[in-house]
């Protein structure tokens, strides 16, 4: 099997894992406990907690830990809404953004919120002209990914917090989910901004929302105050440790994995080139791990489902959003219902081999050499 979808999920790194088996078998008692086991699983918290702060240049108390991406964009979406009703109920976001967000979003539209969505350019970036036009007086909250999980682009954040300046009710979300562990990322200027380490060799159940100080949010989740008093309940002490080997491993290992994904970007694009069914979706900038493409004729159903027959996992749009209906990223850059219904995405790793990137081009002109 060749594995073309680190987008969606990556293998745990190994040291990720001894990390986490260790921590859980020694450090098993509660944190919030206060005899000395329960202190000494504190410790491993609180010092994994400053580790993690001190790569994203934030604080360690502006770190709270949830249960993936999803629940952190929940948290972050509807907990910003609901603490600045009483200021308005307008929200700007994008077409661009994972279901987690949508979806948070199209509960507060059921609620009685307001939202828009912002233009985005064929070049994928997000319309700033026209956000600087939506933006009112009762915008609570403007919602963006950093990157998006289709075509990879890589948003202005810093020009959208500077534009927010003269909006000092409206708080900025950041989905740094594709981001984090990938590309050099910062959250300044941002209200809140979320991650989870499954995206980068770290463990699935463990997501990482930031909270600049001093902003408030509701809680989702009620009851006593733990690390946190924005989500209740008995920390995990061994994920807290293991988001902190994963992110340590992910960002001292950047560059090395940067360039090698970056040849293989290069070798399959060139590849690509010379197939004239072929349409790469992803704007110029977009992250080399994300390539988007569509294949003229072929949905992107069909594509992914002859690939599963070569023993390769490529997907269609990201692996949370509804299937058979066109992809939102690929319209917004494309407008163009037909491309976005045949288009699919491969993504890739410092794992992927050469080996691997050609037989996915092998399988590729194979299939439309058949149909
Ligand atoms: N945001 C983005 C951009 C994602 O790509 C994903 C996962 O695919 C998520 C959020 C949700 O992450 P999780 O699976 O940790 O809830």
């Amino acid at each position: 099997m060749i594995y073309l979808d680190y987008t969606a999920d990556t293998p745990v790194d190994e040291r990720v894992l001894k990390v986490f088996s260790d921590t859980a078998a020694e450090h098993f008692a509660n944190p919030n406990s206060a005899h000395p086991a329960g202190r000494s699983a504190k410790k491993i918290i609180d010092n994994a907690l400053s580790d993690i702060a001190d790569i994203l240049g934030v604080k360690p108390d502006e770190l709270i830990f949830t249960s993936g991406a999803s629940e952190a964009n929940n948290l972050a979406i509807k907990g910003l809404a609901f603490a600045n009703r009483h200021r308005g109920k307008h929200i700007i976001s994008t077409f661009l953004e994972h279901s987690s967000v949508s979806g948070a979003l199209t509960f507060l539209q059921e609620q009685g919120y307001e939202i828009d969505l912002v233009n985005i350019l064929p070049n994928g970036l997000v319309d700033l002209d026209d956000l600087r036009r939506l933006l009112r007086p009762d915008t609570v909250l403007c919602a963006v990914c950093a990157v998006d999980s289709e075509l990879g682009t890589v948003q202005p954040i810093n020009e959208i917090a500077e534009i927010l300046k003269d909006y000092p009710d409206c708080r900025l979300h950041i989905d740094a989910t594709q981001a984090v562990g990938k590309i050099p990322v910062t959250f300044a200027g941002t209200d809140t901004a979320c991650f989870a380490p499954h995206k980068f060799y770290g463990l699935k159940g463990c997501g990482v929302l930031y909270k600049r100080g001093g902003v408030v949010l509701e809680p989702l989740i009620h009851g006593g105050a733990s690390t946190t008093i924005y989500r209740s309940g008995t920390p995990d002490t061994a994920a807290i440790a293991a988001c902190r080997a994963a992110l340590e491993t992910a960002v001292n290992e950047l560059d090395k994995r940067r360039e090698h994904i970056g040849a293989l970007n290069g070798f399959i694009r060139n590849e690509l080139a010379e197939i004239p069914q072929v349409r790469i979706n992803c704007p110029d900038g977009a992250v080399p791990h994300i390539l988007n493409v569509s294949v003229n004729g072929i949905k992107g159903e069909r594509m992914r489902e002859l690939m599963d027959e070569r023993g390769i996992c490529i997907s269609v749009k990201s692996a949370c959003s509804v299937p058979n209906t066109p992809s939102r990223a690929v319209m917004a850059v494309s407008r163009d219902r037909k491309n976005a219904l045949s288009s699919w995405r491969v993504s890739l790793s410092h794992l992927t081999t050469q080996e691997e990137a050609q037989t996915f081009i092998d399988a590729l002109k194979d299939i439309i050499s058949q149909i």
